[in-house]
This record gives C-alpha cells, structure tokens and sequence, in this order.
C-alpha cells in the first residue's frame, strides 16, 4: 500500500512540476512515506527523520513533509515532536496544501506493465496487535465506476496487470451505496479489452466469501493466487488476537479453495511470539504450514505497538525466542517452497515482463512466482512463455520460448 502511495504522490509531484532527484541532499523537497507496522519499520523513519534533520538544517528552505501511518490525529503533538517538519498528512490523503482547489488521488504518470490500484483505504477489523486501523482509520473503499475508469485508463496508458489493493479486500463495498462487492469488481474488469492480469490482496479468512472464490477459478484474467493471512496455527492464540476465525474454519477454506483452484498459489503472514505464545503453542502453527504447504510465508516477530490491545498485555517472549521461532519457520518454508517450485522445472509457464535486472528480463507468472531470463528483444510489457529451466525456493529461471 506505501508503495502504490508513493508512485502516486511522486506524480503528483511530477504534475506539479517537481522532478525526482537522485538523492535528498539534492530536493527542495522531501516527502516520507512511513511505515510504523511494527517496530523495525518506525526505528527506520525515525533515522531517515535525523537524517532530513540535518539536511533541513543546512539548508532551511528545503520543504520537508512526512505522511504514512506515523501520522496520527495528534498534529499537536507531532509537530512539537519534530518541529522541522513543515507538513504532516495522513496515509491514502492528498496533500492539499500544495496545490489550493480539488485534489484527487492521481495516476501513477509512469505506470509500469502491472501497476497497484489501492480499491479502498483503512481497515474496521482491530486485531488486536494491528496499528492499521488506528492511523489508516475505518474501511472507505473506493466507487466501482471510479476504479473500473482508472484501471480503462491504466490500460490506455500500456498497462497489463491490475493489483487491487485494500487492507481486508473481501470487504470491498460494503460502505458503498448499493453494496457492490470484489466479486462484482473482478467481472467489470475482467471484461475490459487490453488488460490481460487482475490480482487483489488482502483477504481476509473470516470474510472470503464462496462467491469470490467462484470468481477467482471462472474469470479469465484473475490470476489463480489469493493472500490469506493466517497468523497462527492456535486459536487461543488467534482469540487473543481478535481474527475472529478458528484453525478449523481456516483449514475448510483452504480446503475449498483448493478444490475449485486446483493450481492456486496461496500465501499467508504468521506472527511469531505474540505474548504468551507457548512452545506448544508456536508448534501448532509450524504443524499447520507443513499441512497446508504454502506457497510463500511471511513472518514477522511480534512488536508491540502503543494504543493497541495487545500491547497491554506483557511482551513476554523474549527478543532471542522470537528470533528462533521466526528462523525455524523461515527454515521450514525453503524446505517447502523449495519443493513446490521444483515442481515447476522442466514446465513452460505465462510471463508477463515486468523489467530487466543485471541483464536478464523478469516477470512474474500467474502464480506470482518470479521467473527471469534472457532475450535480446524488448519484451517490456508482453506476455511471454518460459520453459523453466531452474528453480530455487525464490525464484525460477528459464528460456523464452520464440516458437
Ligand atoms: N490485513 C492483513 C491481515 O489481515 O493480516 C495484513 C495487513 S498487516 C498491516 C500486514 C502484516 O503485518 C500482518 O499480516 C502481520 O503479520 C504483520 N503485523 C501487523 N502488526 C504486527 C505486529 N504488531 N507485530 C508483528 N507483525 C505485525
Ligand atoms: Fe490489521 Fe489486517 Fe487485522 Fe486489519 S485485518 S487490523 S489490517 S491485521
């Protein structure tokens, strides 16, 4: 979501008539889009923060702004925390101040082949160790109309891949009149001539519905992978922090996505050491990646984050125990990933040719999964067939197919 935010505020700057620049020392002005999900992400805005400092220092007439979800409703208190920020305005809003009049959010002025479409902001969910909700506030999702005319226009502009993004993607609608669904979102769009790929993420377990699973194995253009985050293989564990789904409910879905997707790739986030996870507790959910087997795994050690539920409870799973619970999951996932993807070898697989990097084209393939390789043509932008040739648990690399 940051990444669909700064592509869009950096045209907006663009059609404002700034030009990037190839580091700070050199703007008149520097936007930061923050990220303050967990602790890792805060600490790293707070050391770009100094480092802007600095530069705001030697030169008082750089204009220094900061947006993302450090910014909370609190202005007062942000403004005496860091006195040299010019502006601070809130995740998913435009910046007003810059330009007097109506301000809507602008396209992407250099879109690439698959470019992210951010469907609705904020999330109404609360789980309990989630900042989200408190900086990105409740649900608004985005017109049907207004998303279906973008992504047209996108596609004018030579895209290929739509990524629909939202926090809780499932709930798209819900707060609009006539409560329009993902569903219903997915078949406009699959209808529109040129676009060749729509993916979407978030979902969430408790809300996917049989409807959009329908959807995913009927319309062509939707790719065959669904991000499903499951945190933890316990339910106290997924009780204490308020999913609102148990393992049982988790593993049905699996099951019936499976058996109407039969070549989905699936995803999930785990969280590792949220307070009082027990050994026991953290193996459930280790029992349950080796049973579902997923594509990719995200992990992340549990952090605290003021003004959330959890955080009244006590951090007890010490900084060296979550290293090792998210290392063993880590170890765990290559094994897995390893074997799904060598599956892969020897196979030819859709590529859409999203760029070049140390002299191989890359891409992604329905799956999601990235695949590079080598041709003299400019491939930018088409869809490609790749027999693969190697796999890792990260990648895979092939030959372009000319005939
Ligand atoms: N909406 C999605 C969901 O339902 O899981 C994910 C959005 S969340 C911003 C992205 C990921 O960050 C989560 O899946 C979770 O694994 C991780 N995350 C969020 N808060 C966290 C915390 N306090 N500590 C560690 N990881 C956290
Ligand atoms: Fe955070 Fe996702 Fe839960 Fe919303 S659904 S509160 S974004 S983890």
């Amino acid at each position: 979501m940051n990444k669909a935010e700064s592509e869009r505020l950096g045209s907006y700057l663009e059609q404002l008539g700034y030009q990037p620049t190839a580091s700070a020392g050199e703007a008149d002005f520097v936007l930061l889009n923050s990220c303050v999900v967990r602790q890792s992400a805060e600490s790293r805005v707070l050391n770009k923060l100094d480092a802007v400092k600095a530069l705001k220092k030697s030169r008082p007439e750089l204009t220094l702004a900061v947006t993302g979800c450090l910014v909370d409703s609190d202005f007062d208190q942000l403004r005496k925390s860091f006195p040299y920020v010019d502006h601070f305005f809130k995740a998913g809003d435009y910046p007003g101040w810059l330009e007097k009049g109506g301000v809507t959010p602008p396209l992407p002025l250099h879109p690439l082949p698959s470019t992210f479409v951010p469907i609705m902001q904020g999330c109404n969910n609360f789980c309990s160790y989630c900042i989200v909700p408190y900086r990105r506030g409740r649900e608004r999702s985005r017109p049907l109309e207004e998303v279906v005319c973008e992504v047209k226009e996108l596609v004018r502009r030579r895209v290929r891949e739509a990524v629909l993004l939202g926090q809780n993607v499932d709930a798209y609608g819900h707060d609009l009149p006539h409560r329009p669904d993902l569903a219903q979102l997915l078949s406009e769009l699959n209808s529109i001539d040129g676009l060749a790929r729509i993916r979407f993420l978030t979902s969430h377990p408790r809300d996917m519905s049989p409807c959009l699973i329908e959807k995913v194995a009927c319309l062509d253009k939707v790719c065959h992978e669904v991000s499903l985050p499951v945190q933890s293989g316990s339910n106290d564990i997924l009780k204490a922090m308020r999913r609102g789904y148990s393992v049982e409910h988790y593993r049905q879905l699996i099951a019936k996505i499976r058996s109407r997707i039969p070549d989905v790739a699936l995803s999930t986030d785990v969280i590792v050491g949220f307070p009082s996870e027990s050994a026991d507790q953290f193996q459930q959910t280790v029992s349950l990646l080796c049973e579902l087997r997923f594509d990719i795994v995200h992990v992340a050690a549990y952090s605290p984050r003021p003004g959330t539920a959890a955080c009244e409870l006590e951090d007890n799973i010490p900084a060296f125990e979550k290293k090792r619970r998210l290392s063993e999951i880590e170890q765990l996932q290559e094994g897995i990933a390893t074997q799904i993807n060598r599956r892969l070898l020897g196979g030819m697989v859709e590529v859409l040719v999203e760029g070049k990097k140390d002299g191989k084209w890359w891409g992604r393939t329905r799956g999601g999964k990235l695949v590079f390789f080598s041709s003299g043509s400019n491939l930018l932008g088409r869809l490609v067939k790749v027999k693969i040739t190697k796999t890792s648990p990260w990648s895979l690399q092939g030959r372009v197919n000319t005939s």
